[in-house]
């Protein structure tokens, strides 16, 4: 339901859970963090309010200077830790809001190549995909446009990957995705308001936008895969 995610120079913990807070209004049932800690994806989840996930990091605090978060509105298996994003299939770490409707056939797929699913989501099939071309020798990028096109549904999803620290991939149609330009530090959020702490240089990605996030900014594709500026607004200018 809520995206946030940070390529940054300092701990994105604490202002993961603070853009986690502010998408709180949108409504969710459990929720999730993922953050690159000694080139491991580190990960924690939990049922119900934030302020359990706070409890769970304050007992097992999560390093980093990249992550992603999520809250999520269960549509695909009940609202429990397992089914909680991120979803991690090896070297992918996934946070995905809206409906994967093709997921079942792509599921399929995917077990007949021998993968184990660990969820009862319609996300995890994303990462699962994803993971299978980086394996077959693709760079994230490429991995990425390989499997937009096979997605049919509404979607915005952001993908941490492990071998590649510097960066994050977002990719959205049919729910929203937003680009931060910060100082040294880029944002992906489901809303300007979920950034409103980190930045106010917001770019609004187009219907099949995605865009590759680094600390020195984005490079954004449209659905086609053709590289495209969208323009940067400044958000909350008038508050
Ligand atoms: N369909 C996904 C799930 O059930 C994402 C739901 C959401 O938008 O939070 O896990």
């Amino acid at each position: 339901c809520g995206i946030i995610g940070i390529v940054g120079k300092a701990q994105v913990t604490p202002r993961l859970m603070d853009g986690l807070r502010r998408l709180e209004y949108r409504g969710y049932d459990s929720a999730g963090l993922c953050t690159l800690v000694d080139g491991r994806l580190e990960r924690r989840r939990s049922e119900g309010k934030l302020d359990n996930l706070a409890a769970v990091l304050a007992d097992e605090p999560l390093p980093g200077d990249v992550g992603i978060a999520h809250t999520r509105w269960a549509t695909h298996g009940a609202p429990t830790v397992g089914n909680a994003h991120p979803h991690i299939v090896d070297g992918v770490a996934l946070v995905h809001n809206g409906i994967i409707e093709n997921f079942r056939p792509l599921r399929e797929e995917m077990q007949a190549e021998g993968r184990v699913f660990r969820s009862e989501t319609d996300s995890e099939v994303v990462a699962h995909l994803v993971d299978h071309q980086l394996k077959l020798g693709k760079d994230p990028r490429e991995a990425v446009a390989a499997v937009l096109p096979r997605l049919h549904g509404a979607f915005a999803i952001t993908i941490l990957f492990r071998d590649f620290p510097g960066i994050l991939i977002g990719a959205r149609m049919g729910a929203p995705l937003t680009l931060g330009y910060g100082d040294d530090e880029t944002y992906l959020g489901s809303d300007a308001l979920a950034l409103a702490a980190l930045t106010q240089r917001i770019a609004y990605l187009d219907e099949g936008d995605w865009a590759v996030i680094s600390r020195d900014g984005a490079d954004i594709y449209d659905r086609d895969n053709n590289k495209v500026d969208r323009p940067v607004v400044l958000s909350g200018a008038s508050s």
